[in-house]
C-alpha cells in the first residue's frame, strides 16, 4: 500500500448504491430548495442531498433572518412568503409583495419539510456529498458519506447547489476566487439572534437611529469594540422582542479552507460576545435583551464562482442587457462587504429595472448534465455581490431544476439540447416571473 507523510492511497472499495434520481441535487439551501423543487413538480424523479438536519441552508441552518426586496422573483419564493405570512411569520418591509422582509426560523424549517415532502422529492438529511463519477464529459453520479458510509446515487442531471460549487470542482470544472488583483472574498460573518428586546424602545429601522451608529463609533475608539465593521446591521424579527444580528465581520478567510473556517467561527464568536456586550450596555431596548442563538456555522458570503457557458458582469447588472435564454430576473444592488476591513459598497441597478441571469450562465463548462444553482454560479466578484441574495438565488434554483426535468423528458443527455425557450414558456406556466 503506498503512503508516506504527505499522502495515503486508498484501498479500492466496492460501493453500495443508496438511490438513483433523474435529477439529483446536492445542498439544499434556497438554490438546491428551488432546483428540487421544480425537477419534481415537472415529473422528475429528484433526490435532495442536505449535509444538516433542516432545508434551507442559510435561511435556517445559517439563522439568517431577513431577505433583501425581491418585486421581480415570483414562482416558489412568493409561495413560501406566502405560507410564512399566512402563519403570522413574516414581518414585511413596506407595503407591497417584494418589499423583503424577515421570517420566523423554526416556521420557515416546518414549512420548507412540507414544501419538500409534499413536491414528492425524495430527501436525505445528515448526506455529505463526497466526490462525482465522471464518465467523458458526463457526471454518471455522485458518492456521499453518511453515518452509512461511502455509498452511490446515480443520477441523469447533476444539479450543484452547495454554495461553494464542491460538486462542480470534484468535476473538474475550472472556477475563479475573489475579486480581481487580490483575489480577497468578501468577509464572513456569524448571525446572531437576540431575545427579550424591548421592541417599544427601539424603531425597527435601526439605520433610521442615529445615536445607535454614534454610541459604536464611540465604543470602538475606546476600544470597547474591535469589530471591523462601520456599523451595527440589525432586523427586527416576527417574533415579538426578537432580532437577528448581522454585524461580526471576519476578514481574510477561504470557506474553501478547513483551517479558515475553523479560526473564523473562534474569532466570530469573539465578536459575538462584544456586539452582545455593547448592544446591552449602550443601546434603549436591549438592556435585558438575552443571546439566544449563534448560527452552528459561519456565514460565508462569497468562495468559488464555477466557469461556465457565460460570466455574468457588473456591466450586465448595471445596464440590464435582455438575454433570451432568461431564466431568472433581480434587482438586488451590487453589496460588496469590505474584503479588508471598514465599509460597504453598494452599486445600484435603475430604479424599478431589473437584471437577468442567463440559463447559459448555470451550464458548466464542459460537463453535459451538471448545472449550477448557487451562489457560486459563473459571474465576477462585483455581479455576484448583486445575484447572491435568496430570493434570487431561490429564482435561479426553479429555472436549473425545471432546465434538468425537461432534459430528462426530453430524453436528451446534455443541457445544452434543450430550447430555452421552452424553459421560459414552461416557467412562465408555473409562475416564475422570466
Ligand atoms: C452573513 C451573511 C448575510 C447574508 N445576508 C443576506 C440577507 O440579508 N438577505 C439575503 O437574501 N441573503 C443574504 N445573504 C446571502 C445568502 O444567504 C446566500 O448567498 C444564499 O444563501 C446562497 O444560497 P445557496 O443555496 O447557494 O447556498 P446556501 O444557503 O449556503 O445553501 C447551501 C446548502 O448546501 C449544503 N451543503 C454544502 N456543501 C454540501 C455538501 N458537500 N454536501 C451536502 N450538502 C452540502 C449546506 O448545508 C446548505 O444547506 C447573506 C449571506 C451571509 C453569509
Amino acid at each position: 500500500m503506498e503512503q508516506s507523510q504527505d499522502f495515503y492511497c486508498e484501498p479500492q472499495k466496492k460501493l453500495r448504491v443508496l438511490d438513483r434520481a433523474d435529477v439529483l441535487v446536492l445542498g439544499g439551501g434556497p438554490g438546491g430548495l428551488g432546483a428540487a423543487i421544480s425537477a419534481a413538480r415537472n415529473g422528475a424523479r429528484t433526490i435532495l442531498v442536505e449535509r444538516t438536519g433542516s432545508f434551507g441552508g442559510n435561511w435556517t441552518a445559517g439563522i439568517l433572518g431577513a431577505i433583501m426586496p425581491s418585486p421581480h422573483v415570483h414562482g416558489i419564493f412568493k409561495e413560501l412568503v406566502t405560507h410564512l405570512a399566512n402563519r403570522n411569520s413574516w414581518y414585511q418591509w413596506g407595503d407591497t409583495y417584494g418589499g423583503g422582509g424577515t421570517y420566523d426560523i423554526e416556521t420557515a424549517k416546518k414549512i420548507l419539510d412540507d414544501v419538500v415532502t409534499s413536491a414528492g422529492i425524495i430527501p436525505y438529511f445528515y448526506t455529505n456529498f463526497s466526490d462525482v463519477i465522471r464518465d467523458g464529459s458526463q457526471v454518471k453520479g455522485v458518492i456521499v458519506e453518511s453515518k452509512q458510509g461511502r455509498e452511490v446515487i446515480w443520477a441523469d442531471q447533476i444539479i450543484d447547489s452547495t454554495g461553494d460549487g464542491d460538486v462542480s470542482v470534484r468535476a473538474g470544472a475550472c472556477y475563479e476566487q475573489g475579486r480581481q488583483g487580490d483575489a480577497a472574498m468578501q468577509p464572513m460573518t456569524m448571525i446572531f439572534i437576540m431575545d427579550q428586546v424591548d421592541n417599544d424602545s427601539i424603531s425597527p429601522w435601526w439605520h433610521e437611529q442615529p445615536e445607535c451608529h454614534q454610541a459604536w463609533k464611540e465604543a470602538k475608539t475606546r476600544g470597547e469594540v474591535t469589530v471591523p465593521r462601520e456599523d451595527v446591521l440589525a432586523f427586527q424579527m416576527p417574533r415579538k422582542g426578537q432580532w437577528s444580528i448581522n454585524t461580526t465581520r471576519i476578514l481574510g478567510k477561504d470557506g474553501t479552507r478547513i483551517r479558515d473556517l475553523t479560526d473564523a467561527t473562534i474569532e466570530a464568536r469573539r465578536q459575538v460576545a462584544e456586539v452582545v456586550a455593547f448592544l446591552k450596555k449602550y443601546i434603549r431596548g436591549f438592556e435585558r435583551a438575552v443571546l439566544s442563538e449563534t448560527a452552528p456555522f459561519i456565514g460565508v458570503r462569497e468562495t468559488r464562482r464555477i466557469h461556465c457557458d457565460y460570466t455574468i458582469t457588473a456591466d450586465d447588472i448595471l445596464t440590464c442587457p435582455k438575454f433570451d435564454d432568461c431564466l431568472a430576473r433581480g434587482s438586488n444592488f451590487i453589496d460588496i462587504h469590505n474584503p479588508k476591513g471598514e465599509g460597504t459598497t453598494l452599486v445600484h441597478p435603475p430604479k424599478g429595472a431589473w437584471y437577468e441571469i442567463p440559463y447559459r450562465s448555470i451550464r458548466v463548462k464542459g460537463i453535459d448534465n451538471l448545472l449550477v444553482a448557487s451562489r457560486c454560479l459563473d459571474s465576477t466578484h462585483e455581479a455576484h455581490a448583486a445575484i447572491r441574495v435568496t430570493n434570487q438565488v431561490m429564482a435561479i434554483g426553479e429555472g436549473a431544476g425545471t432546465a434538468a426535468a425537461l432534459c430528462v423528458k426530453g430524453g436528451f443527455s446534455g443541457t445544452r439540447e434543450l430550447d430555452p425557450a421552452l424553459l421560459r414558456q414552461t416557467l412562465r406556466a408555473n409562475g416564475a416571473f422570466v
